[in-house]
């Protein structure tokens, strides 16, 4: 294991531009780390020679004292996003061979700010699954063990391939997305740190959907500092998407000032589940404490509606996906099942390159779409979700930031939790309502369950205020002072 597989952005930035090494050899020996984590299956395309040519290109830029906010940071990146010439598959079968005649604009951008790829991370089939193991390509394995037992975990997900490799040291950081919880989940699980953004911080243009009211992207990375830096790199208006928001970016990194005296912080008691492990809830208080050692006020505070946010998002985010997911037909792109008729072309197609959790997710989306069920479900769903975005802003009239739990677990088992779906959706009960009400939400890993395994705890904060959220999130860091590192490292592979 390389010394320079182990460094953050902020010190790879530093090592680069004081000639420490060059971006040639931080791309080399993260090409060569990504190799080593191939039996963790985290990611569905390398691309090694990209990473070196687009190195070098970084290298003459450090020469000329040109250097850009990412300059040679080798990164992953979830096979979500549409990169130009380079597979595209979503972690579906339906999207088998396309390589995308365009690049996204978030991928775009950290080129632009002169990041490196290493390749396309693995997640769950279109984004849909809390563990990785709805990828069609094989489950993810999380880098990290119980202590005292080998079972394979799950990374969680469905960025779970880029939360693996940013925790296994084969990428300094990876580009998530999160609908419910798809990048805080990951993070929580495997000890990194995972930022979704406000709704519209970050263009979702070149992004394949799954539910586009919810989808956002956001920096997994191994600091909160690193989630600044990358974060200021990724987001922007941008005219693609029209749901984009016309507002500048900060300096997140300015933000980072360690100071939070005086800030109110809200500790929903909704939160508080019956049957919630009591390492989370003590992990929790702890948070809580370390707030109020900084200066800060926590808050009770309530938010009424969160038992409905999850029935509510597992209404809307399938009736998206149904109505996104329609443009796999056989036609456009990847995957294509002949048939006698053009409909049977379709049908063959679509039950060929979807998986089980995705066919699913299509039958229940059109369901409560249909006429007969559009009021009783997907117009009550729609109700709630306005609901739930009062209960927020009625909790930011008297705090500055929500601090929660991240997940109400830690990792589980490849394989448990598999046959009950509605055991794998409460993975996201704390993530889903920031989701719903468009807020930008953080995940920092704050200490170890009893088996060894990483938590994360959870800062939620108000729209585009990110810049509170990350400097509430660096003060948790430096609390928590977390070093562990997963077995995979000491396994050496
Ligand atoms: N686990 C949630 C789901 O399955 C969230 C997924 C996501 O955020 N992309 O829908």
């Amino acid at each position: 294991m390389s010394a320079l597989t182990q460094l953050t952005i902020a010190e790879a930035r530093a090592g680069l531009r004081g000639r420490q090494f060059s971006a040639r050899e931080l791309a080399e020996a993260h090409i060569a780390a990504v190799a080593a984590a191939r039996p963790l299956n985290a990611f569905l395309a390398e691309t090694p020679e990209r990473a070196l040519a687009m190195a070098d290109a970084a290298d003459q830029r450090l020469q000329r004292g040109e250097a850009r906010a990412m300059e040679g940071i080798p990164l992953a990146i979830k096979d979500l996003f549409c990169t130009e010439g380079v597979l595209t598959t979503a972690g579906s079968r339906i999207l088998d061979g396309f390589k995308p005649p365009y690049e996204s604009t978030v991928t775009a951008k950290l080129w632009a700010a002169g990041a490196v790829m290493l390749g396309k991370a693995n997640m769950d089939e279109f984004a849909m699954g809390s563990s990785n193991v709805t990828c069609a390509h094989g489950a993810v394995e999380n880098p990290w063990r119980r202590r005292g037992d080998n079972r394979p975990l799950v990374p969680g997900g469905s960025s779970g391939g880029s939360a693996a490799a940013v925790a296994a040291r084969a990428a300094i950081a990876a580009t998530g997305t999160d609908t419910g919880g798809s990048i805080r989940q990951p993070a929580s699980f495997c000890g990194i740190v995972g930022m979704k953004p406000t709704y519209g911080r970050c263009s979702r243009w070149g992004i394949v959907a799954f539910a586009s009211s919810l989808d956002q992207a956001g920096p997994m990375t191994r600091s909160v500092r690193d989630a600044a830096i990358m974060l200021g790199a990724m987001a922007g208006h941008d005219p693609k998407d029209s749901t984009s928001a016309p507002v500048p970016v900060p300096d997140f990194e300015a933000a980072l000032t360690g100071d939070i005296r005086g800030l109110k912080i809200g500790v929903p008691h909704e939160y508080r589940l019956d049957g919630m492990p009591a390492e989370i809830e003590a992990l929790w208080q702890r948070g809580i404490d370390w707030v109020k050692a900084a200066g800060a006020e926590p808050v009770e505070i309530s938010l009424p509606m969160t038992k409905y946010a999850l029935p509510a998002y597992y209404i809307i985010a399938p009736a998206e996906a149904s109505s996104n997911l329609a443009r796999y037909d056989g036609v456009r792109f990847g995957l294509r099942v002949p048939g006698g008729s053009l409909d049977e072309m379709y049908e063959n197609t679509r039950a060929a390159g979807f998986g089980a959790e995705v066919r699913r997710r299509v039958l229940i989306g059109t369901y409560v779409l249909s006429a007969g069920y559009y009021d009783a479900y997907y117009l009550k769903a729609q109700q709630v979700r306005t609901l739930v975005a009062r209960d927020f802003g009625a909790a930011f009239q008297r705090c500055d930031v929500l601090l929660t739990p991240t997940a109400p677990s830690a990792a589980f088992a490849i394989g448990e939790k598999q046959d009950d779906p509605i055991a794998m959706y409460l993975n996201d009960v704390f993530t889903v309502p920031v989701n719903l009400a468009g807020l930008p939400g953080i995940s920092v890993p704050a200490g170890l369950a009893a088996d060894g395994l990483p938590l994360g705890l959870q800062v939620i904060g108000r729209a585009f205020d990110e810049a509170t959220v990350l400097r509430v999130a660096e003060i948790i860091e430096t609390a928590a002072g977390f070093t562990a590192k997963p077995a995979f490292l000491a396994g050496g592979g």
